[in-house]
């Protein structure tokens, strides 16, 4: 299987814990569409995106109401994170914002401790593992000693009004994303600077193609919009560094997948900031993700690329679906299981895709419980024994299948024939050696 060991030299930064850039494994982020304005909502579609895989969060901060709500939002995914099992614990807290910003201001030395400590512990834990490659960890990222998922890296969007900005940091966001080009101007953004500093809690600068630089415009329309969107971004970076602040991640989004590498690779030569990636706006179905996929997993095969959001309309969960499927193609998935399946023809006899989908569906479980720095893991299912053997020898477990059941390999030395019925556990268990 082929390994990417090269990987673009960024700096680091820490977002309620997780850790972008600086050789972390790609931090995988989506964002929710609720009204940020229901905490709990919101706080349910968070932790359906992080059960789904999500490293971090974003929500859409439009209203000093939306940033009130972050305290219950956090509150509620400390709890649990459902609409319902944290709610009469929501109900006895008080959200006052006064009271809230003094909380999160007390909270903001805290976090970065527990943030340094759980990178040191995030390095320890890449420590290969040869002797058992699917020992279960004990304790999963983000979990606490109970193994209970409590992952709540939250980070506020913000257009327009810095005001916005300063009151979701103030509120306990770990990180907010701002584009200098619509906050309205230097003095403005120093604010938003400022109150992250006080916060220790870094920033996001998302640069669009609609909001360039006058100047920049022009090299925009005249051909030129991946130039255009690296300048824009290096000079908003000089912008806030200038200010005496380093904690940043850029991102330069395009719809247009060739605007989208070439200004990603303009970027990443001329920068160690950690680089949020994505296609944006890629669109629904499958047309977005093929966009994604092509657009995303070209910069991650370049190296390029810290953490990465699939922006696809429709139920958020499919965008972290697919992140870790992009990422697992490119290897670049912790602990991934890939499964190789091949297309069926003629000669097959079974029903191959009913089997992918329950193999596929056992293969996500085991995923999801491994030591995150676990070496690829490749199973193959083939539908007959002509191709298949040879397919299902070179995965490190595979299965050839005949009419009543298949022949299993197992690291490309063939085993015993298995009938049907049992093809998924005799999968399970060769992982679980
Ligand atoms: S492995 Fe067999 S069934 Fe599958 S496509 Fe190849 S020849 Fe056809």
């Amino acid at each position: 299987m082929g390994r990417l060991t090269t990987r673009a030299e960024t700096r680091q930064v820490i977002c309620g814990g997780v850790a972008i850039g600086g050789g972390a494994p790609v931090a995988i982020q989506s964002m929710t569409n609720t009204f940020t304005e229901d905490a709990a909502a919101t706080a349910a579609q968070a932790r359906a995106l992080y059960d789904a895989g999500a490293d971090i969060v974003r929500i859409a901060v439009p209203s000093m109401e939306a940033a009130r709500a972050i305290p219950e939002i956090r509150a509620r995914l400390e709890a649990g994170g459902g609409r319902d099992d944290a709610g009469a614990q929501c109900g006895a807290l008080d959200f006052d914002a006064s009271q809230d910003l003094r909380r999160v201001r007390r909270g903001a030395t805290e976090r970065l401790a527990a943030a340094s400590q759980s990178s040191a512990s995030a390095s320890l834990s890449e420590t290969p593992c040869s002797a058992s490659r699917l020992r279960r960890s004990t304790r999963s990222p983000g979990s606490d000693s109970q193994g209970t998922d409590r992952r709540t890296a939250l980070v506020a969007d913000i257009h327009f009004d810095y005001k916005l900005a300063i009151a979701a940091i103030e509120a306990g966001a770990d990180k907010v994303r701002i584009n200098p080009g619509n906050i309205g101007g230097a003095e403005r953004v120093k604010a938003v600077v400022d109150a992250a500093g006080a916060a220790g809690v870094p920033i996001r600068i998302g640069v669009n193609g609609g909001s360039l630089e006058d100047d920049l415009k022009g090299l925009h329309d005249v051909g030129r919009p991946a130039e255009a969107l690296a300048e824009s971004a290096l000079r908003n970076i000089d912008l806030v560094r200038g200010m005496g602040f380093d904690a940043l991640v850029v991102s330069i989004k395009s719809s247009d997948v060739m605007v989208n590498t070439e200004a990603h690779k303009l970027l990443a030569a001329a920068t160690d900031v950690p680089l949020h990636i994505g296609i944006t706006e890629a669109g629904y179905g499958s047309a977005g993700l093929a966009k994604s996929a092509v657009g995303i997993g070209a910069l991650l095969a370049m190296g390029i690329g810290d953490t990465i959001r699939v922006s696809l309309t429709g139920d958020p969960v499919q965008e972290v679906a697919a992140a870790r499927d992009i990422l697992r193609a490119v290897n670049l998935l912790p602990g991934g299981i890939t499964l190789v399946s091949c297309p069926t023809c003629g000669r097959c006899r079974v029903d191959l895709a009913a089997l992918c989908e329950e193999v596929s569906a056992a293969l996500a479980e085991a995923e999801r419980g491994r030591i995150r720095a676990a070496a690829p893991i490749t199973v193959a299912l083939m539908g007959c024994a002509v191709n298949g053997p040879g397919e299902a020898s070179g995965a490190d477990f595979g299965v050839a299948c005949g009419a009543d059941g298949g022949v299993f390999f197992e690291k490309g030395a063939r085993g015993e024939s298995v009938p049907l019925d049992k093809i998924v556990e005799t999968i399970l268990a060769a992982l679980e050696k």
